[in-house]
């Protein structure tokens, strides 16, 4: 695609960043077909095609005006175009960069600028997430059914082995799940101490800084970044671990990003490179390892639902159905499963409407063979399914982790 980019962008990291991305793109349009917000509005500029159309338009110069910023708001950074795309075109990244400049320029409407800044004020830390958390649980019996549903109990805190053992791994607790779904780490570690492996946590590690960094607040995602960079450091420096595990893979997509978004931080850009190749799904960790003892001949008929951040995001595309498969679990078959569950981090809550009719699709596909379970790979997928499954829904990491 050729550009005219302005000498003020031009100037500027974002701006050449953006610019050799969208020399990349050959407008073909392949990606279209594939993103769901396109297929549910049926709007070019609701596609991957018409947003890079925008945001080049944005970097020329033209006007940038709040049907700008809605098109690139209705995204939900699945990131399914970038699988789609032959010619390789960072979408995930332009997108971002676009978000953020029109995040300038268009000032938001007082409701949804107080909405978006509770987010990034509440999700991130764990104690006030809880307290809210507690909160709505305290005051459920008074809602409506609809708003019932969106407040999900939490999980009790489950045992985690502490023994001490050779081969140790670090992981990250996440915020949102080390409140609401606290088993999933646990039975990450208890599954792994089986394999001989030691979970660690580092006490001052926090969020992995995409809910501010998805909102368009990069230098506070940056911050929680560096933040736990420092409080990983220490394990790596003396090469006590072999990995960072991560169990929710919208956080595995965004350590895995810590080396190319501190790539021009002098005092991070080369711990953070290192963190990266550190960072691990839970997913790749049991893949290279024997799994015969978790054998089961259980028989559950089990979907798994494949996150937009796994799948697209980290390219894992097949593993986690590998594992489930060599252990012995049958898996049903799920159309269309390449499309977001519109989840989406912050989405589900400042694009309802979407969202709702991106669920009501993946239930439909997940719940046509009657499953007995449904199961994913990260927290913010397992709550949105969760609030109008019909069966329960696990992370699959559980489902090992019963199997005794
Ligand atoms: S498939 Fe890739 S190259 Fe084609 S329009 Fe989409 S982003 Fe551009
Ligand atoms: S990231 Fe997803 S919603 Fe956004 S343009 Fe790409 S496919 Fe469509």
């Amino acid at each position: 695609m050729q550009t005219n980019i302005t000498a003020k962008y031009r100037q500027t990291v974002e701006g050449q960043t953006a610019e050799s991305i969208l020399r990349s793109c050959v407008h073909c349009g392949f990606c279209t077909a594939t993103c769901p917000t396109y297929q549910l509005l049926g709007d070019e500029l609701d596609g991957p095609r018409g947003r890079i159309y925008l945001i080049k338009q944005i970097l020329e110069g033209n006007s940038v005006t709040e049907k700008t910023q809605i098109h690139l708001d209705r995204c939900l950074t699945c990131r399914a175009c970038e699988t789609t795309c032959p010619s390789g075109v960072r979408y995930g990244v332009l997108i971002e960069i676009g978000r953020r400049i029109v995040e300038r320029k268009i000032p938001r409407k007082p409701l949804v600028a107080f909405k978006r800044k509770l987010l990034r004020t509440i999700l991130p830390h764990p104690r006030r997430f809880a307290l809210l958390l507690k909160l709505g649980q305290t005051i459920k019996p008074l809602l409506p059914d609809s708003l019932k549903r969106k407040i999900p109990l939490s999980q009790k805190a489950t045992q985690w082995p502490q023994t001490n053992l050779p081969r140790k791994m670090l992981i990250l607790e996440g915020c949102a799940q080390s409140v609401v779904t606290a088993n999933t780490n646990a039975a990450t570690a208890r599954v792994l101490h089986k394999l001989g492996i030691q979970l660690l946590t580092a006490p001052k590690a926090g969020c992995c800084g995409a809910v501010s960094y998805h909102l368009a607040a990069e230098e506070e995602g940056l911050n929680f970044m560096r933040q736990n960079i420092d409080a990983w450091w220490p394990y790596i420096e003396t090469q006590e671990i072999e990995a960072i595990v991560i169990t929710a893979s919208g956080c595995g997509t965004m350590v895995k990003d810590y080396g190319e978004l501190l790539k021009d931080d002098q005092n991070y850009a080369e711990k953070a490179k290192q963190i990266s190749q550190y960072a691990k799904d839970i997913g790749e960790i049991l893949d290279k390892e024997t799994l015969t003892q978790f054998n089961t001949t259980k028989s559950q008929k089990i979907s798994f639902h494949n996150p937009c951040t796994l799948q697209h995001g980290q390219k894992l595309n097949t593993v986690v159905e590998t594992i489930l498969k060599r252990i012995g679990f049958e898996l049903l078959p799920i159309s269309d499963s390449h499309l977001c569950c519109g989840s989406a981090g912050t989405y589900s809550i400042l694009q309802p409407e979407l969202s709702q009719q991106l669920l009501t699709n993946k239930l439909h596909s997940l719940q046509k063979d009657s499953p007995d379970v449904i199961v994913t790979a990260n927290i913010g997928c397992q709550m949105h399914l969760a609030t109008r499954a019909d069966v329960a829904v696990k992370h699959w990491i559980e489902l090992v982790d019963e199997n005794e």
